[in-house]
């Protein structure tokens, strides 16, 4: 039985042209050698529906259980990261752009030095891959900081993206990640008013039962981790990856026993 599971976030799957890029683009060898190496130490991934019924302290999971999600919905994800999570029969759930579908990430227009974008997922794609075990929820309808909205523009972007998506996938869509992860009470407020069971946010660290829906944690994962410091970031909770990470962490684990045997 499980009593802490991490959700890990990735973002774009393919080739990363710059090392700004590196940090949010997982190379596809590199996606597989991650997803190998939890197969491998016993993880498996789980349904957004069960994390969810687990949060409630409604279903018991077993232990090494952990949710995948990619935020965003790029077409990479359709292309490389798919074939190898259908191999190894694992669920994903993506967070999509609902007013980008079939467009490119322009809000990185201005974030990545180049001035790249990246294509993002058509309704094809996304149909194909909701036959295969995906689940497609909420990353707002044009990907905006919320917490810089008036009231009238986060509606908009909070159920509008819900409607667009619900309409589209034909399912209902209750979830929600925060673009860039940032909320403030204001958009925590306006998320449970326009309908959604639960959000996700880049607060890193394990969920525990009975934490607040609209907090949900999770661990970044960069296209500069290694299976290794993936496995580190999982056993520990945290984004930080490096041996340095475990040692102080093993220290402080001895420390503690020596201070309090
Ligand atoms: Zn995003």
């Amino acid at each position: 039985m499980e009593n802490r599971i991490p959700v890990l976030m990735y973002h774009r799957v393919g080739e990363a042209n710059s090392s700004w890029e590196r940090k949010y683009c997982v190379h596809p060898s590199q996606f597989l050698s991650h997803m190998l190496m939890l197969k491998k130490a016993g993880w498996h991934a789980i349904e957004l529906d069960d994390f969810f019924a687990w949060l409630k302290g409604l279903l018991v999971l077993e232990s090494r259980s952990f949710l995948l999600t990619f935020d965003d919905g790029y077409s990479g994800v359709h292309q490389y990261a798919a074939p190898i999570l259908s191999e190894l029969g694992w669920p994903a759930t993506v967070f999509l752009v609902s007013k980008l579908i079939g467009q490119r990430d322009n809000w990185c227009h201005g974030e990545n030095p180049s001035g790249n974008t990246y294509p993002l997922m058509d309704w094809n794609s996304i149909r194909d891959l909701k036959k295969k075990g995906f689940t497609f929820q909420s990353h707002t309808r044009t990907h905006p900081d919320l917490s810089t909205l008036s009231d009238g523009e986060l509606e908009a972007e909070l159920s509008g993206a819900r409607v667009d998506l619900s309409n589209s996938l034909d399912s209902e869509v209750e979830y929600l990640a925060y673009p860039y992860g940032r909320y403030d009470e204001r958009v925590l407020k306006a998320t449970v008013s326009a309908g959604y069971k639960a959000a996700f946010s880049v607060q890193p660290g394990f969920n525990r039962q009975f934490t607040d829906l609209f907090r949900i944690r999770r661990l970044d994962v960069f296209g500069t981790d290694s299976a290794t410091s993936l496995k580190i970031k999982m056993a520990l909770g945290t984004n930080d990856g490096s041996f340095g990470k475990l040692l102080r962490y093993g220290l402080d684990r001895i420390l503690d026993r020596v201070r309090n045997p």
